[in-house]
């Protein structure tokens, strides 16, 4: 990804905003961009370097997708419960996992499974021409929608589902990320990325996860360990609205 300013200028530019419509809306709330870029410093002391995701860090309302009992806590570099046992993702998870999945550039079409508070979907939304984003409980999903709607987001398309069938109607994509670990690979998510296409996911049961990325090839896919995690698991079946 181009790299025109130094890491250290991010913390002092204005934001780059990569969505017309969101930059009317980023500020909404009562958190500083002091707060902010207090979180952004972080992830560059952890060793995070992609300067457009660490810009789209600092544009992202973090706040905006967690209960007001929690704002205070939202700039923290830590997953938060968002209900139903479910966490907003960890801001180092989403860096690592956004760096890697986006390392050659803004991608077309990226599938996200697990959309959860929506937080990560509005990272992607501001590197990808259009988002695809599944969840597999319903009021958590409601929630997402109407936050993404209130920023004014309108390259996201999001439904309830259980992703570990992807979305198979708007294959294939280029990208795919994934905040739920499966025990072993979804093979039907390989099958949905485009040759070149990037997945990016944690695999195995909640005593070790590992966090992986595949490259599909013209004939099958390579796989890079990028290390040691912590996820939710990823469950099979849908949690309805009228049943909790
Ligand atoms: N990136 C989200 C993370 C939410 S936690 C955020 O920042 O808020 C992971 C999410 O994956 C949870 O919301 C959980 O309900 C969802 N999930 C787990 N298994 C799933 C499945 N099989 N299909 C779709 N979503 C799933």
């Amino acid at each position: 990804m181009s790299d025109a300013f130094t890491l250290d200028s991010l913390l002092t530019s204005s934001p780059i905003f990569y969505n017309e419509a969101f930059k009317q809306n980023q500020g909404v709330g009562m958190v500083s961009q002091r707060t902010r870029n207090r979180l952004v410093k972080e992830l560059i002391d952890l060793g995070v370097s992609d300067y457009a995701v660490l810009n789209v860090i600092k544009t992202t309302p973090r706040h905006l997708f967690l209960d007001e009992a929690m704002a205070s806590r939202s700039y923290e570099n830590t997953a938060l419960p968002i209900g139903f046992a479910q966490t907003i993702s960890h801001p180092w998870a989403v860096a690592k996992m956004s760096a890697w999945l986006f390392q050659n550039g803004p991608l077309c079409k990226v599938l996200e499974i697990g959309t959860g508070s929506g937080y990560q979907t509005a990272i992607l939304a501001q590197l990808s021409k259009h988002v695809y984003s599944v969840e597999r409980i319903e009021p958590l999903l409601t929630k997402a929608v109407s936050v993404l709607t209130k920023l004014q987001f309108n390259n996201i398309k999001l439904t309830l589902s259980d992703g570990h069938w992807g979305w198979p109607a708007y294959a294939k994509y280029d990208g795919i990320i994934s905040a739920a670990s499966p025990e072993k690979l979804p093979e039907e998510l390989i099958e949905q990325l485009a040759v070149g296409g990037r997945l990016v996911m944690p695999l195995g049961g909640s005593d070790k996860q590992l966090l992986y990325g595949f490259v599909k090839t013209e004939t099958a896919y390579t796989e890079e360990c990028l290390g040691e995690v912590l996820f939710v698991p990823m469950k099979t079946g849908l949690v309805k609205a009228e049943k909790v």
